[in-house]
């Protein structure tokens, strides 16, 4: 491309690499002042029980409350922030802010379900996320079985054996552990029989082919029964339909969440929405 496009060709070039390269130290000085002045918020999306519409659980979803753009989805800074080592800080700030909403709700008397937290492969592999978690729960005063952790397959696996040491003291605390997403990963089966997780997220690639196709019902059954016979509870994600709720019922998933439930939510509108129908 540079040889056809001549002597121009590869000052345009070096100059749109030097942009691109500006424009990322500039996201990246972005995040780390938006870290260090707490523009972040949390949403909360409802996780029901599909045999009764019951919320059993909230998902806690960052949001970047960003002073000109408005609210920014986890998307646009998550790898970032993986990328340029803040996760562990930004995870430690979405820690304390869902241990002080917890604790929030329970002091103003209004019924508390378990808030999951989105852990980053980075962030639970740190060493100090035992303390910091330990601490934060504490200095809320939050029960412990109240916080559970989302994880993805591909954090924990190859984490070695301080992962797992990890993840037994984390569930001897009472914290539950939830893969995420999965079906996007690599893990094997035997890996996660070794990993003892409690509950099973199925990621919303297959919720989505749940009735579309028999093939979409059967893979989906197929995971329940295995989650199942581990001794897992499943959750499917990315519900979007009434259709999809009532095959997820008849398959007898326990869990589901997703738009045709509730979007997430700001915390103020979040807690009052505690059934729905199936
Ligand atoms: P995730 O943990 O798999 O979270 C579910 C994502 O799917 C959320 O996107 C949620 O808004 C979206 N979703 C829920 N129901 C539906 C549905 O019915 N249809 C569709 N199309 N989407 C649905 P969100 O909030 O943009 O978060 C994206 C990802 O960012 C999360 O995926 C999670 O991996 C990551 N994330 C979010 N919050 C945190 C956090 O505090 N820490 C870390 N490390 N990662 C986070
Ligand atoms: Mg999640
Ligand atoms: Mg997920
Ligand atoms: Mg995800």
């Amino acid at each position: 491309m540079a040889k056809t496009s001549g002597k121009n060709g590869y000052r345009f070039f070096d100059q749109r690499f030097s942009d691109a390269i500006r424009d990322r130290h500039r996201r990246e000085l972005e995040l780390v002042h938006a870290i260090e002045h707490d523009q972040f918020v949390v949403y909360y999306q409802p996780r029901v029980e599909v045999a009764t519409g019951t919320t059993c659980s909230f998902e806690a979803l960052v949001r970047w409350a960003h002073p000109t753009r408005g609210i920014v989805g986890p998307d646009e800074f998550i790898p970032l922030a993986e990328e340029r080592d803040l996760i562990v800080e930004l995870g430690e700030l979405v820690l304390d802010k869902v241990c002080a909403q917890l604790a929030f709700w329970a002091t103003t008397g209004q019924a508390v379900v378990p808030v999951s937290i989105n852990v980053s492969g980075k962030h639970f592999r740190d060493s100090r996320i035992l303390r910091v978690l330990k601490e934060a729960i504490d200095r809320h005063g939050v029960p412990p079985h109240l916080v559970e952790l989302e994880i993805t397959e591909a954090s924990v696996i190859d984490g070695g054996e301080e992962v797992i040491h990890a993840m037994h003291a984390l569930q001897k605390m009472g914290i539950a552990l939830l893969v995420d997403d999965f079906g996007t990963g690599y893990s094997s089966l035997a890996q996660l029989q070794r990993l003892e997780f409690d509950v099973l997220k199925v990621d919303r690639a297959f919720t989505r082919e749940l009735n579309r196709s028999n093939e979409g019902r059967v893979l989906f059954t197929a995971i329940i029964t295995m989650a199942h016979a581990l001794g897992m509870r499943v959750v499917a994600e990315g519900v979007e339909s009434r259709e999809q709720l009532q095959t997820l019922k008849a398959l007898r998933c326990d869990e589901a969440q997703g738009f045709y439930i509730s979007r997430p939510l700001p915390p103020s509108v979040s807690q009052p929405m505690f059934t729905h129908r199936v």
